[in-house]
Parts: C-alpha cells; structure tokens; sequence
C-alpha cells in the first residue's frame, strides 16, 4: 500500500470543500471494507483519505408517513439490519443485511460505502430499486436526487463526480397491498452473491398488479432493473402462468456476463429461478 495522507473533515460541507480542493488526488473513506482491500492491492493510489465515517451528519435512521424512510449513508450495515424502524416499515432490507458478509463486516461497512463501491453483485441496490428508493447526492452546487437504479454507470462506477458525496438514502412508503422480496444465491455464506434477484408487486383493490418491479444483481455490470418484465404483470391478475412469462422475458433481457465463478449461461438460468421464486414470495405477502 503506498503512503497517503488523512483528513478528517468536521462536516459535509468541509468534506465538499476537501474534495473541491484536491479532485481526483482524493478518495472517501467511509468503514474501509472495500477500499482498504483495494488500496492494499495497489490498485488505487490515492494521494489524501478523506475520513467520513465519524460524521454523525450522515449516520441515521429516520420514518415518516408522509416521506417514508431516509437513511444516512455512514449509517452501517448493522444498524439498518437491527433498527426497529427498518424491521418495522421495510423488513426485506433488515432480512437483506442480516445475510450481507459477516457481523464484523456490517459493523464497519456502511449502506453508502456499499453502493459507491458499485460491486454488481452487492446485495444492496436491487431491494432499494424494487422499493423506489432514491438517493440525495451533495457537491459543491447543492444537492440533486437521483432513482437508485440510475446512480450505478459501470463496474466500480456510479454517476458521482469527483467533488460530490453519496450523502442518504430515501424510500418513499410502502403502498398498501404491496409485497417485496429478495434473495441471492451463493456458494458460501459471508461472500459476496453469485445472482440475486428482488422483486416487488403492488395490487389494486380487484387484485390485479397496480405495480411491478424486477431488480437483479450480479447478471450485468450494474444492478439491473428489468421494466420489459416488470410490464408482464401490469394490470393483470398475478398468476403462476404469468410469473413464468414474465421470467422469460427477464431472461431475454438479461444479458449475463461471465465471471471466474460462473458462465453467462448458468448465471441467467440462476437469476430466472430466483425472479420466480421471489415473485412468488412477494405475492404471497399480500394474498
Ligand atoms: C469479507 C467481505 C464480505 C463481503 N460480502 C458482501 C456481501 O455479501 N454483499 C455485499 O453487498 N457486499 C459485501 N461486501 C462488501 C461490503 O458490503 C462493502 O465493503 C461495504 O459495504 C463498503 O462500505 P464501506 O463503508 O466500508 O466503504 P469503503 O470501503 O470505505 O468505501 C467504498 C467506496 O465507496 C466510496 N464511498 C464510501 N462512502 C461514500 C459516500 N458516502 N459518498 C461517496 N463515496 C463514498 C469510497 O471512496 C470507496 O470508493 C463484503 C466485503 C467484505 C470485506
């Protein structure tokens, strides 16, 4: 690892100025699960870490029934996993963090942390797309709101510049007669998913699907939204026969990459099979 130097900014607004200040010479730290792996590989050789772990500006929980959740993002893996809030209001994310890594990496890593890295396999993003989560970005000309699915560009690369932060995570109420659901598939527990797939259903009083939403990870180089599928179900009764088509065509959409631990081809044949069961598990919530 080559040397650095640190700062530990005061503020958000410290932090902007920081990053202002020093472009790409510069690099967040937030738990360091990731970047400390990265930096210890050489891979990154930023000349300053600019520490925001400590700021308690971005670390909370928050509910209301009008505007929904916001999570700050230093909050840790842990804390959204364990808040009654969370478990209460959006349980899928407290079931999603309790099967993230391990305890000591949930301890440190941050919900933040997580999406800025942009693995496409993190388990984060997909469950935050299926829920219409947005994210609040922060850098020098004031704040803008993104969707979630349209904050990840490429493999490690998200729509931030240099001199902006991933500053919360918003998730507007859940609408009545909603389920959600989400789940991976991997080969051994703690490490990161092979595919995983999130899927959430919304139904009118009559019981046809008012909304739908397909989210994947691990099949493209970000976490993948899949509206051509999703487009299945609108305004029909959900049926098993339906779910079918609709993971047809998710497999048609998605177009998998290969990596060291799977082919394209067994990638796509796992995620169909999870998009099914978790269209299955998501309308149950609500039957
Ligand atoms: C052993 C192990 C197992 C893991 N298993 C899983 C798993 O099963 N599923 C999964 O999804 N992930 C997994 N991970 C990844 C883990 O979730 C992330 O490492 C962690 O969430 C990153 O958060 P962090 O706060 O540590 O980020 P850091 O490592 O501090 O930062 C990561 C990146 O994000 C940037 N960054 C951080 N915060 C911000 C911000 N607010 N604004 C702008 N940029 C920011 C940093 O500059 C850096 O580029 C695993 C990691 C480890 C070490």
């Amino acid at each position: 690892m080559r040397d650095f130097d640190y700062i530990a900014p005061k503020s958000v607004e410290e932090t902007i100025k920081v990053l202002s200040e020093y472009k790409d010479e510069a690099k967040i730290i937030a738990g360091g699960q990731s970047l400390l792996n990265i930096l210890k590989q050489d891979l990154m050789a930023p000349e300053i870490l600019v520490d925001i772990k400590h700021l308690s500006e971005l670390d909370y929980i928050t509910y209301d029934e009008k505007e929904g959740m916001r999570i700050g993002a230093t909050t840790t893996h842990h804390a959204v996993e364990v808040s009654p809030l969370v478990i209460e209001h959006y349980p899928i994310l407290s079931e999603m963090e309790h099967t993230l890594a391990f305890p000591q990496t949930r301890n440190w890593g941050t919900i933040g942390g997580n999406l800025c890295i942009q693995d496409p396999t993190g388990d984060v993003a997909p469950p935050l797309i299926a829920l219409r989560a947005t994210v609040k970005i922060v850098g020098p000309n004031g704040e803008r709101i993104l969707p979630m699915e349209d904050f990840s560009t490429d493999y490690y690369e998200t729509v931030l510049e240099e001199d902006e932060i991933l500053a919360e995570v918003r998730i507007p109420p859940m609408a009545p007669r909603t389920g959600v659901a989400y789940s991976k598939f991997r080969i051994v527990e703690g490490d990161a998913p092979i595919v995983g797939a999130a899927v959430a259903f919304t139904l009118n009083e009559d019981g046809t699907c008012a909304d739908a939403r397909i989210a994947t990870n691990g099949t493209a180089p970000i976490p993948l939204r899949i509206p051509d599928a999703e487009a299945v179900f609108k305004g029909k009764k959900i049926t098993d026969e339906l779910i079918q088509e609709a993971v047809e065509v998710a497999g048609e959409a998605m177009e998998c990459i290969p990596d060291i631990v799977a082919s394209d081809e067994y990638k796509k044949r796992v995620a169909k099979v999870y998009i099914k069961r978790m269209a299955r598990k998501a309308l149950s919530q609500i039957q």
